[in-house]
């Protein structure tokens, strides 16, 4: 797909697992891109292909603070993902989420953009809803080892709807649901590297809890295509929407399907469950069908085969 307008793009947290397609996905779309970042969780391997475009602009920097360039929309996705990687720094977790926002929303009012916010299910915390339409409030603990992220996102929410009322922005809010694909890093630890990289190594499997655990998993081209079909539809519809895949899998048939694809011979091991770990998730899409006519159309198994095939190669 061509748009007729290149536009300047920013993408925050470009250099990131999602971050990095969605950079890619914009440049074929035709548009300029400027990628920032602050490497604490991304890699510049994950954009070198990128780097040769003489559409594509890359910067170093962390969106705590203020920014000031030209630019047409903006997707803000600065943000570590991954609960290792982001009570790694709590403090700086929340910051990004809060004050990268604010700086990113600024940046947006004074050059009049159109801006996407990288939410994501954790604002739903452990629902008492299932499956969870955008309007559950959720149950989320406020002071919890895993609030730093989720307070912080719906903070980032909030600030997003009161620069929208306040100041009339352009605002688009995504609720992120677990998404796997090429480019996740090898140890953040989420579900789908981890079991993936544990069985291609064949080592033992680690689920944690008794696996009964559920998760709906997204594939990462059918997520960014939900990124730019949101970012394009009517200003009057801001979100928040779900975006992921509604499928659901509890995490032991996810380690059984990873060891068949691989074909390996790792064991399942049990461990302890983090704390506050949300028992099921699945995201009602409803929204997203109607506004945007998207729904996901990679299941599991095709992108697991892509995603191991990946991780064999890097390993
Ligand atoms: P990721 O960790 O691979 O990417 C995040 C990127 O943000 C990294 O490149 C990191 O270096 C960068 N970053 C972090 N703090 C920054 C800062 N202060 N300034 C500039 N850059 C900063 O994670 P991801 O999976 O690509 O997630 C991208 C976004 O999507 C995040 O906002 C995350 O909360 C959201 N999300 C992802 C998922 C998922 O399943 N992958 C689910 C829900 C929400
Ligand atoms: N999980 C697991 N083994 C692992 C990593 C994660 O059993 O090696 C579980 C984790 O406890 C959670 C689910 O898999 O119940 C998804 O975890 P992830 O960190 O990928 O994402 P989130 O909890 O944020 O959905």
């Amino acid at each position: 797909m061509t748009f007729l307008t290149a536009k300047r793009i920013l993408v925050t947290g470009g250099a990131g697992f999602l971050g990095s397609h969605l950079c890619e996905r914009l440049l074929q779309d035709g548009h300029d891109v400027l990628c920032v970042d602050n490497y604490f969780t991304g890699n510049k391997n994950n954009i070198l292909h990128l780097l040769d475009n003489p559409h594509f602009e890359l910067m170093r920097h962390d969106i705590t603070f203020p920014l000031y360039v030209e630019m047409d929309e903006i997707y803000n996705l600065a943000c570590p993902a991954s609960p290792i990687h982001y009570q790694h720094d709590p403090v700086q977790t929340t910051k990004t989420c809060v004050h990268g926002a604010i700086n990113m929303l600024g940046l947006a009012k004074r050059v009049g953009a159109k801006i996407f916010q990288a939410s994501t299910s954790e604002v739903y915390g452990d629902p008492s809803v299932h499956p969870q339409p955008e309007s559950y409030w959720g149950h989320v603990n406020p002071t919890g080892t895993r609030s730093c992220y989720d307070e912080g996102k719906r903070c980032a929410e909030t600030l997003f709807f009161d620069y929208y009322r306040q100041h009339n922005l352009r605002i688009k809010v995504g609720r992120i649901f677990n998404t796997y694909g090429p480019r996740m890093h090898p140890n953040d630890g989420r579900v789908v590297s981890n079991f993936i990289v544990q069985a291609l190594q064949n080592m033992p499997i680690t689920i944690y809890g008794d696996g009964s655990q559920t998760r709906s998993f997204c594939y990462v081209d059918n997520l960014i295509e939900g990124f730019v079909r949101l970012m394009n539809t009517d200003d009057a519809f801001l979100g928040p929407v779900n975006l992921g895949n509604p499928v659901e899998f509890t995490i032991k048939e996810l380690a059984e399907q990873v060891i068949v694809l691989t074909g390996s011979k790792s064991e399942l091991v049990y461990k302890s469950l983090p704390a506050d770990d949300p028992m099921q998730r699945k995201p009602d899409i409803t929204l997203a069908r109607e506004k945007m006519g998207w729904e996901p159309d990679i299941q599991l198994r095709e992108g697991l085969i892509k995603t191991i095939a990946y991780f064999k190669e890097m390993l």
